[in-house]
């Protein structure tokens, strides 16, 4: 089974391609987003905490991030069979943590799934996406903050996981079920 990390940018399609490969491997998926939308739901401690760095368009610091990701893979045992990583890792920190993460359980990151996109197109996406489902964060401001965000501290991963010869770029513009075989076409034979 597949450890695959599916990247790219705010609106870049990460969710609607994850939930396609989810479909079609049968594998767990982890989106640390959903995750802390859900504890935002909830009102929870940590929700209250991480809802003040997303209305920003801010990361989540690392270290809380981390401990996130560590608790769900140990409280989802169906993790240990492979996980698509949905927006984790999104800072070079985050990154070692999960090649440390994985390595103490025996696995390891099969590919990264760069989904690339031009940042005119993303905040279009995301305008849209704000209008169909009130997502907090998809408003223009916070919508050109995150991209911001992302070119300074996110983007220098696909750097990271080119030399690692794990990066694989996906023109992530267009029809989604092309984009879709595309994804299918560069990974990695099981
Ligand atoms: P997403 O749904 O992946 O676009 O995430 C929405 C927001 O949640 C981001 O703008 C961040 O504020 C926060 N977030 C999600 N994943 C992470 C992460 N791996 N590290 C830090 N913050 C994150």
């Amino acid at each position: 089974m597949y450890n695959l990390v599916v990247f790219g940018a705010p609106g870049s399609g990460k969710g609607t391609q994850s939930e396609r490969l989810i479909n079609q491997y049968g594998i767990a998926h982890i989106s640390t987003g959903e995750v802390l939308r859900e504890h935002i739901k909830q009102d929870t401690p940590l929700g209250r905490v991480a809802g003040e760095y997303i209305v920003k368009g801010q990361l989540i610091p690392d270290e809380l991030m981390i401990q996130i990701l560590a608790d769900h893979l140990d409280s989802h045992p169906e993790t240990a069979k492979g996980v698509i990583f949905d927006g984790f890792p999104r800072t070079i920190a985050q990154a070692e943590a999960l090649s440390d993460l994985l390595e103490k359980r025996g696995r390891k990151i099969d590919a990264v799934i760069g989904l690339e996109v031009e940042d005119d197109e993303l905040r279009d996406r995301m305008i849209r996406r704000g209008k169909e489902t009130g997502r907090a964060d998809d408003n223009i401001e916070t919508i050109n903050k995150r991209l911001e965000v992302y070119h300074c501290q996110t983007k220098p991963l696909r750097d990271y996981y080119v030399a690692k010869g794990l990066y694989r770029a996906i023109n992530g513009s267009g029809n989604v079920d092309e984009i879709f075989q595309e994804i299918l076409k560069a990974l990695p034979e099981k």
